[in-house]
Order: C-alpha cells, then structure tokens, then sequence
C-alpha cells in the first residue's frame, strides 16, 4: 500500500523515536486496522487505523495556519501551464507542505493564508464565512464618493451579481486614485471588474485584511505563523 513506514508516523505523532516504535512493534504493542502488527516493515496511510497500547494514534498533523505576504507576479497554483513562478516555490524552504485559502491573482500583493490543513482552507475560503476581505487599491482615473458609495447596494456586471461592497476614496495621486475596498465574497477578480465598471483601471491591488487577519508589518514573501486561542477559535 501506499503511505509512510509505521515507525515513522508513529514517531512523527510524539510517541516515541522510530528505533523504540521498531521495539514496541516487536513487542506486539501496536495494532494496524485490528491486527497486531508482526513486524515493523509496514506503511500505512491515512486511512489506517494505527492502534499503540489500545490507544488509537492520531493519524492527522495538527491544524497549523500562517499569514503570507504574497508578492506581485506569483500565481496562487501548484503547476502553471505556462511555466510562471508559483508561490508554493517560492515560500520559505522550512515550512511544511501547505494549501492556500483561496486565491490570488498574479499582479495581486498581500495578505494569503497557508495552511496544512485542506478542510479547514476549504472552509475558510468560502463566501459564508462572512468574513471581510479588504483590499488598498490604486486605480488610473477619476471617481466620486458617491459613486463609490452606490457599491454598497450591489452591482450586477455582465451577469454576475456582486453582493454589497464598501469602498472609500484615501487620496488622489497624480491620475491616480487610492481607493479601500471591502468585500465578503472574493468572486473572481471581483475588484478588478467592479472597478473597471465604474471606468476605473486598477494597477495596483493590496489585500490587507482577510476576516479576523491583518497584514500589518509583514514584509514582502515573508510567513508568520498563527498560533494559540487566534487559531483555535477559528478550528
Ligand atoms: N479582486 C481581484 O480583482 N483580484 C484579486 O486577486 C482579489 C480580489
């Protein structure tokens, strides 16, 4: 079967080291799916069931979650088609295998959540969490508060409806505007589009916030790591 040498998920959870796992196996202390096991020359996946002194082992890592600034020009993606640089490839070389919360687009910078657990980035990057996005956009061109503020009842753009956004104008620079926007639904490009609706062109795209995480003085391609009651109050 596929998987990892008992020993070594045995250590891996804290019991023991893989040469005492080796010991406590020859002992016959640890069952795999019912069964004693009668030697340690076995791999087991997640779906066995590993059984120390009739205590079961917990198969599953613990949860952990970091924030990542994101730099411009990564795709959020394992592979890209067209051979562009990933942020998995690009993320510090001691963090574990991790999964994203969604996405960002390549040209968009800031905050992204990693985390080694593929149930809770479902959960997490999905609309009814409710949770605020909030983005510092640049955009080349002219608006008005007013029309920033008709965001907040929604808008329909070429079929796809944009539930409430709030948006505020920071400051005029040059052709350009500083614009903050929140949003909850993190539709594709949904920014982008909003914007471009209102004849704005968007060059420059920051998200700073994601519900309860802030990204604050994290410095470009830098992690850092959730970790205590902010963690578990989101498990
Ligand atoms: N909105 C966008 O247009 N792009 C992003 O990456 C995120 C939100």
């Amino acid at each position: 079967s596929s998987g990892e040498r008992i020993a070594k998920v045995m250590a891996r959870a804290g019991l023991c080291s893989r040469r005492e796992a080796e010991t406590w196996i020859a002992a016959g202390r640890v069952e795999v799916n019912g069964k004693v096991l009668p030697t340690p020359a076995v791999t087991v996946g997640p779906d066995d069931k590993v059984v120390v002194d009739g205590t079961p082992l917990p198969m599953r890592e613990r949860t952990r979650l970091w924030l990542y600034h994101k730099p411009r020009g990564l795709v959020t993606t394992n592979k890209d088609p067209e051979g562009r640089p990933t942020v998995f490839e690009k993320l510090p070389a001691d963090l574990p295998r991790v999964l994203s919360v969604g996405r960002l687009d390549i040209n968009t910078e800031g905050l992204l959540l990693l985390t080694n657990d593929g149930g809770l980035a479902r959960v997490l990057e999905l609309p009814s969490t409710g949770w605020l996005r909030r983005y510092r956009v640049r955009a080349f061109g002219k608006i008005t508060q007013a029309e920033l503020d008709g965001l907040a009842d929604g808008v329909a753009i070429d079929g796809v409806l944009y539930g409430a956004i709030e948006a505020s104008l920071d400051k005029e620079q040059g052709d350009n505007v500083w614009l903050t926007i929140g949003l909850r639904e993190g539709k594709n490009r949904e920014v982008k589009r909003v914007l471009e609706h209102l004849g704005l062109s968007v060059n420059r795209l920051i998200r700073v916030s994601f519900g309860p995480f802030q990204l604050a003085d994290l410095e470009d391609g830098a992690v850092r790591e959730i970790r205590g009651r902010v963690l578990r109050d989101q498990l």
